[in-house]
């Protein structure tokens, strides 16, 4: 096996241990995968705790989800996964978690409103919430491809989240911020009162992100 599929094992391992560690999933919640080459995407399988996946267990598909290495089957969101490195050629990695702040704002019926910390603004930009769909369908990956064709960030209503970058630690770090501003917004509405950033302070923060 390539050196490069030796890491990028390691490093799904790694970061599906820490949306473990940071309470992102829960029993065997979420997927992750890397795109590593057009026709090589290595993705977490199905139905295994990500607090205790180990690289061999680690399945590598083509864009006709075809296994291609590794043994078992790939997450039954492989369809989104795919439908998402489709429509963006430029990503490197998808991550879908179950944050539960962020989901149980959608489940109250908030959308997630970014313009209250800087470092949401710059990092994630607007955060479509998908309408319901049910799981693991064509339609649920069509709906989750739709909306993040123009975002980075995403949440799924009633169900959780989905973030892309261009390496895996960027699609983490936006996972971590979605789950962080949720519970910023989540303080502040039990407080009281929800103070937006002004239209020009977020007008200043868009421009640093598309720096
Ligand atoms: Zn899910």
């Amino acid at each position: 096996m390539a050196s490069q599929d030796v890491a990028v094992r390691e490093e799904i391992v790694a970061v599906c241990r820490r949306l473990y560690e940071r309470g992102l999933i829960a029993g065997t919640e979420g997927n992750v995968s890397v795109r590593v080459a057009p026709e090589r995407v290595w993705m977490t399988p199905a139905a295994c705790h990500k607090g205790l996946l180990v690289p061999e267990a680690l399945v590598c598909v083509d864009m006709d989800g075809q296994v291609c290495a590794g043994q078992g089957r790939p997450s039954s969101e492989l369809p989104m996964h795919l439908a998402l490195y489709r429509r963006r050629p430029e990503i490197r990695a998808v991550i879908h978690a179950h944050p539960p702040v962020a989901t149980a704002l959608t489940v109250a019926g908030y959308r997630l409103e970014v313009a209250l910390l800087p470092e949401a603004v710059v990092l994630l930009g607007e955060v479509p919430t998908v309408p319901y769909q049910t799981p693991t369908t064509p339609a649920f990956a069509e709906a989750v491809g739709a909306a993040l064709q123009r975002a980075d960030a995403a949440l799924l209503e009633n169900h959780g989240s989905v973030t892309v970058g261009l390496s895996l630690q960027e699609a983490f770090n936006r996972m971590e911020t979605v789950e962080r501003v949720a519970y910023v917004l989540y303080l502040a509405k039990s407080l009281g009162r929800v103070q937006l950033l002004p239209p020009a302070a977020v007008a200043s923060l868009r421009a640093l992100r598309q720096e």
